[in-house]
């Protein structure tokens, strides 16, 4: 089975495994784990922020990030298909009271005016006061969306001035950083709060933090033991980290490469599926909506034939591609997707 359904799919390799066997570990809710700690010291360095936390997950990491920017009762500003707003289960508002109030998109790209003009910062005692800004970068649902740094700093400086803080969903943002060479301290300097994902296209089984300054990250990780997030001698899984930042993120562009193989395969085929030239990193979303099936039919057409996708929606499908899939992967999938666009569009 050739797996395009996600990133997070991938496998620890052998290397990464060895790794995580010699792992000096120490029960970090006493803050004794000393390959932890020099993970959360490492990203927060990368970024150049203060502090970073060690969280599970990249939900818990945005959540735990959203909840030091905006107070119950506040509002936080999202893209309508950012993963905070569609794919966290209501989180900031179960856990933190915090109301969200969204932006529509194309493709999920950024563009400062959109959410600066629904913002409504200090809206004193009868309205809900906007009090955080988040975005996403690169933008899963969107397709693997690079953000424009210059929307990004434009975002920031007007932000600035209305007293909004900025949310970065950096769950993909090493292949942002792949795709357009920006440095990852850039990132950093534009927003009040990042988290990162370790166990998507950088391999890890499992992993994400929470970036930001020492004040918030202190409160945060009061907050994660309180969820019931307090973890013991997770080095072992901080080492998968430590492994996956060393090796595996100048090789996104091999998977950014391959995702525009699959988009120009697809767009040979059927043109009004997909197009190539969006396809900046390792996502491709298929437009599905002339076709003679739906999106879940077409994945268990390719599922019989050996390709696992992801039906997002009745008429769209998304392709991710990862260090698990090689080249001679791709191209089976390609031939195999298009066969299937074949029949479902052009064949009678
Ligand atoms: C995967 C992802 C997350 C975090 O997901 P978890 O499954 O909670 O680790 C957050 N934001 C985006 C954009 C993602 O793609």
């Amino acid at each position: 089975m050739i797996d395009l359904r996600s990133d997070t799919v991938t496998r620890p390799s052998p290397e990464m495994r060895a790794a995580i066997a010699a792992a000096p570990v120490g029960d970090d809710v006493y803050g004794d784990d000393p390959t932890v700690n020099s993970l959360e010291e490492r990203v927060a360095e990368l970024f150049g922020m203060e502090a970073a936390l060690f969280t599970p997950t990249g939900s818990l990491a945005n959540q735990l990030a959203i909840r030091m920017l905006v107070a119950p009762g506040e509002e936080l500003l999202c893209e309508t298909t950012s993963h905070i707003a569609r794919a966290e289960l209501g989180a900031a508002a179960v856990f933190s009271g915090i109301t969200t109030r969204t932006w529509p998109s194309e493709r999920g790209l950024l563009r400062a005016d959109d959410p600066l003009a629904i913002a409504h910062p200090n809206a004193g005692p009868y309205l809900v006061s906007t009090t955080a800004i988040a975005i996403e970068n690169t933008h899963n649902f969107g397709g693997g969306t690079v953000q424009s740094i210059d929307e990004i700093k434009r975002l920031r400086s007007e932000s600035k001035k209305l007293g909004i803080s900025l949310h970065l969903d950096g769950a993909r943002i090493w292949n942002a950083h792949v795709a357009t060479q920006v440095p990852l301290k850039d990132f950093g300097s534009y927003v009040d709060s990042i988290s990162v994902c370790l166990s998507k296209g950088l391999g890890a089984p499992i992993g994400s933090l929470m970036v930001s300054t020492k004040d918030r990250v202190s409160r945060a990780r009061v907050w994660r033991k309180r969820y019931g997030g307090g973890m013991r001698q997770v080095g072992i899984l901080a080492a998968a980290g430590h492994y996956a930042l060393d090796h595996n993120i100048p090789r996104l562009a091999i998977d950014h490469k391959h995702a525009r193989q699959l988009a120009e395969a697809c767009n040979r085929i059927a043109p009004q599926t997909v197009n190539p030239d969006t396809v900046q990193t390792n996502i491709v979303v298929l437009d599905l909506s002339d076709a003679r099936v739906s999106a879940s039919e077409f994945a268990a057409q390719a599922r019989e034939k050996g390709v696992s996708l992801s039906a997002l929606g009745p008429t769209v499908i998304r392709l991710v591609t990862h260090l698990d899939v090689n080249q001679e992967e791709i191209e089976r999938a390609s031939s195999i997707l298009s066969e299937l666009l074949d029949r479902a569009f052009v064949a009678q």
